[in-house]
């Protein structure tokens, strides 16, 4: 089988300071690195390092960062075929200064990802049973995506991040939503987030059809598939964490390469917490993504 993915590729550009910049300030970066980003990437390789069949729908610039993201993209395993190198436009940038403390500031240029438009979208292969999205591409291209001939009858799997107030045209054209707790609590008009599995069950105000699923993710309380008629709570995976930037994309790509394998949302979550809880441990976001024999080894 096979997971569609539409989505953002960003590089990131991290810059480590003693202190972040004040309006009008220039300080100096003690260590810069570049690295591979965007949900849509991310996703891609957390789907594909559980051993998903995973082909993006993305766009990047004709420039060198896309190229290199292209590269890296292939050497993870994700088939490219269906990103397009525009003219014109640069590769999406996330501009990111961490101080001493990890507290950060971050500029993103959407750059391509802001020109993917619906007559970019190619159908998806015949074994695709999966299709995957995040908001850091036009809604308008997700909703042609999740409408086309061929959409219904496949998994329409929406990860409604981050949180946009237009995303919610979205929700009636998808069969499971995930969100964290952040993202739940824009959606439903609340002023503070869930403080457990039970007052995520909340999520259910969003759901608008009989079969559809709402998986709302609680950091270290792991996750929760929020049902008409019932919930199913899985604990997180007892973890130190070193980082846990890419979590949320880790336990989404890792959810899509399940589903893709015909395993229920209940059935996929707690494997789901084990790969986001793995990508903790590691730094940075793509570089973190488990592989799944350390996810079947720590399953074990
Ligand atoms: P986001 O990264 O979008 O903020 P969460 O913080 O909800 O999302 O984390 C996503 C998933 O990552 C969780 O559902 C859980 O499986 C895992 N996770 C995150 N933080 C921890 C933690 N401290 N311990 C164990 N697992 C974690």
């Amino acid at each position: 089988m096979a997971i569609q993915i539409l989505g953002s590729i960003n590089i990131d550009l991290i810059a480590s300071v003693a202190a972040l910049p004040r309006p009008g300030e220039t300080v100096l970066a003690h260590e810069t690195v570049r690295l591979p980003g965007g949900k849509g990437a991310n996703q891609a390789v957390a789907a594909a390092r559980m051993g998903g069949s995973a082909a993006m729908l993305a766009a990047v610039g004709r420039d060198e960062a896309g190229g290199w993201m292209i590269g890296n993209l292939r050497a993870e395993g994700v088939d490219v075929s269906g990103v397009q190198a525009l003219d014109e436009v640069a590769t999406g940038t996330a501009f990111i200064a961490v101080d001493a403390s990890a507290e950060n500031q971050i500029i993103v240029a959407a750059g391509a990802n802001a020109r993917i438009e619906p007559r970019l979208l190619l159908p998806p292969a015949v074994d695709t049973r999966v299709l995957l999205a995040q908001l850091e591409v036009p809604v308008a291209t997700i909703l042609a995506f999740f409408t086309a001939a061929g959409a219904k009858g496949r998994c329409r799997l929406l990860n409604a991040a981050p949180a946009l107030p237009e995303a919610a045209a979205l929700f009636a054209e998808t069969d499971i939503l995930v969100v964290n707790q952040h993202e739940l609590v824009h959606y439903l008009g609340r002023s503070h987030a869930p403080a457990g599995p039970e007052e995520a069950l909340a999520a259910r105000a969003l759901l608008t059809a009989p079969d559809q699923v709402v998986v709302v993710t609680l950091g270290a309380g792991g996750a929760v598939a929020v049902r008409i008629d019932g919930h199913f709570h899985a604990p997180a995976v007892p973890v130190v964490p070193v980082d846990t930037i890419g979590a949320g994309d880790c336990f989404v790509g890792a959810l899509a390469a399940l589903l893709d394998e015909g395993r229920s949302v209940e059935a996929a979550l707690p494997v789901a917490n084990v790969a986001a809880a793995l990508c903790t441990l590691a730094r940075g976001a793509a570089p973190a993504m488990p592989r799944r024999a350390a996810v079947e080894a720590f399953l074990d």
